[in-house]
């Protein structure tokens, strides 16, 4: 094997924890798996414009059911084998009995990947519908991650809400059921968008105040369309800046005027959170590389990748 070979190997094999210990910001990049040959092109073009930037970890998302998981499955054993990326696959709880679960995470563990994303996930079709377990399955994201460790030397991530899980009725369930799965075993967590840094900040001191250390980072989404602004509230319960809404609705008509709005506000967004010492910005990219360019040239990021 060329030494070329070798040291690409070893370097996406890392783990984000070790990634995460090196003490510098990380920053990555969230896709989600296609489904029509031309959404594979779309994302594998923001594949290859973002591996220019030397992220320090990208991620897959998991789907509701068939294609798409089979999907990223394959986009991920893709990512681990024909880039120079670190690959996080996230993997849900929904409609899997663990027999299934341990089979995904093996053909993970075939392809190199020791990353996961432990998450319990939601009822297909309406995130708020009522939860119901697999017969052979599990209950809660605390029990994913507890099989994802028994099962190899892998590197878990969880969830984290800056604005509670909206499920939960009140902080202190909410923080102890994190805390559970950081106890169980996670390495790091990923937050829910949002928009406004004091809820990320707040989340990280009530965790703290748990006595746990667990490094957790903040997920950006910028806002390069009106439609998103009804379309995150919805997936995500994250509140929207009123402000920002006005002044997105005030340019509607504007394509141009508007991306540049919500670009601008995610920049402003994460150079706060970056004076906060948090572990890293995970962006969400919807397979599409400029939004997520700019903001990295706007905060001075690429020049680190040089
Ligand atoms: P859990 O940690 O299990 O929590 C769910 C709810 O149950 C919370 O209210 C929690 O407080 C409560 N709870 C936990 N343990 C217990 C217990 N023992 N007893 C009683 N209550 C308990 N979804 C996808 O389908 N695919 C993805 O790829 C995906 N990626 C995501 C990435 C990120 C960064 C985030 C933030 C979310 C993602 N989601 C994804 C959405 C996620 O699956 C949902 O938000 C889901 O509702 C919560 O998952 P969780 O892992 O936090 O669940």
């Amino acid at each position: 094997m060329a030494l070329g070979t070798a040291s690409t190997r070893t370097d996406r094999a890392r783990t984000v924890r070790d990634l995460l210990a090196s003490g510098e910001q990380s920053y990555s990049f969230e896709f989600f798996a296609p489904k029509t040959a031309k959404g594979e092109h779309t994302l594998w073009n923001a594949i290859r414009r973002l591996e220019a930037v030397s992220p320090t970890f990208v991620s897959v998302t998991y789907g509701a059911g068939g294609s798409s998981r089979e999907g990223t499955v394959r986009a991920t054993e893709r990512i681990a084998t024909d880039t120079t990326l670190t690959p996080v696959a996230h993997l849900t709880a929904v409609n899997h009995s663990r027999a299934e679960l341990r089979n995904i995470i093996g053909q993970y563990a075939d392809a190199g990947i020791r990353n996961m994303l432990a998450l319990r996930g939601d009822p297909p079709g309406d995130p708020m519908g009522e939860w119901v377990q697999h017969p052979e399955g599990l209950d809660y994201a605390v029990e994913l991650v507890r099989l994802i460790k028994e099962s190899g030397d892998f590197c878990v991530g969880v969830a984290a809400f800056p604005e509670m899980h909206p499920r939960s009725t009140d902080w202190d369930t909410d923080i102890r059921h994190f805390v559970d799965k950081c106890r169980a075993g996670a390495d790091f967590a990923i937050t829910q968008m949002f928009f406004f840094p004091e809820d990320y900040l707040r989340l990280r001191d009530r965790v703290a105040a748990a006595g746990c250390t667990t490094p957790i980072i903040p997920e950006i989404m910028p806002v390069t369309n009106v439609r998103q602004i009804e379309r995150f509230a919805k997936l995500s319960n994250a509140a929207f800046p009123p402000e920002l809404a006005e002044r997105i609705l005030a340019v509607k008509d504007d394509a141009a005027a508007v991306r540049s709005i919500g670009i601008d506000y995610a920049t402003e967004l994460c150079a706060r959170l970056m004076a906060e010492e948090i572990p890293g910005l995970h962006f969400i990219t919807l397979n599409h590389s400029t939004a997520t360019l700019e903001i990295y040239e706007n905060l001075g990021l690429h020049q680190r990748s040089s």
